[in-house]
């Protein structure tokens, strides 16, 4: 199955991506972690994307676009893929519906991991106060930069997928495993 993992910063996509794929074998395609790769290595994409990044906005449609369409040729994507952080507003969603289209590909399901924001906000603190290599934008100025960003162009993407048929809402609040165990059962589900 081809699908997107979507929720706001924090919502638990990473870890929910890792767990699916663990089980179905399907590659976690990450835009956040491509491009923080692109940004150690020092490439001509990770030196536009650095500050970018770093306030907690987002990167040229166009870069992801392109970095997105390169991964989805190689050929572990044949057996399906997941999306996580990608696409992040409309003209990303409707690049990503020309080129699967011009790929012979279909988009499955969007799982949409739901987590109120005052629970997000908590979850990044822990995160810097528990990790000793935090992540660049993982501060409450950028955070809070990045739940903007989330509902004034991400958001939006929701009624996109829901008249599409796609969309599948999941409860973001509970525990890790009842996440996943949320998410294994909309996979079950036909839409
Ligand atoms: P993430 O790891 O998905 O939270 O992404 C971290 C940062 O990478 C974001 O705050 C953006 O600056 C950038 N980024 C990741 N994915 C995208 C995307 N699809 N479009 C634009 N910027 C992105």
């Amino acid at each position: 199955m081809n699908i997107i993992l979507f929720g706001p910063p924090g919502a638990g996509k990473g870890t929910q991506a890792a767990r699916i794929t663990e089980e179905h074998g399907w590659p976690q395609l990450s835009t956040g972690d491509m491009l923080r790769a692109a940004v150690a290595a020092g490439t001509e994409v990770g030196q536009k994307a650095k500050a970018i990044m770093e306030r907690g906005d987002l990167v040229p449609d166009e870069v992801v676009v392109g970095i997105i369409s390169d991964r989805i040729d190689e050929p572990d994507c044949k057996k399906g893929f997941i999306l996580d952080g990608f696409p992040r507003n409309i003209p990303q969603a409707e690049a990503l519906d020309k080129m699967l289209k011009q790929k012979g590909l279909n988009l499955d399901a969007v799982i949409e991991i739901r987590v109120d924001d005052s629970i997000l906000i908590d979850r990044i603190k822990t995160r810097i106060a528990e990790s000793t290599q935090a992540r660049a934008d993982d501060n409450v100025e950028t955070l809070t930069n990045r739940l903007e960003v989330y509902h004034a162009q991400t958001a939006p993407l929701l009624p996109y997928y829901e008249k599409q048929g796609k969309l599948k809402t999941v409860d973001g609040m509970g525990a890790i495993d009842e996440v996943t165990a949320a998410i294994r059962d909309v996979l079950k589900t036909p839409l």
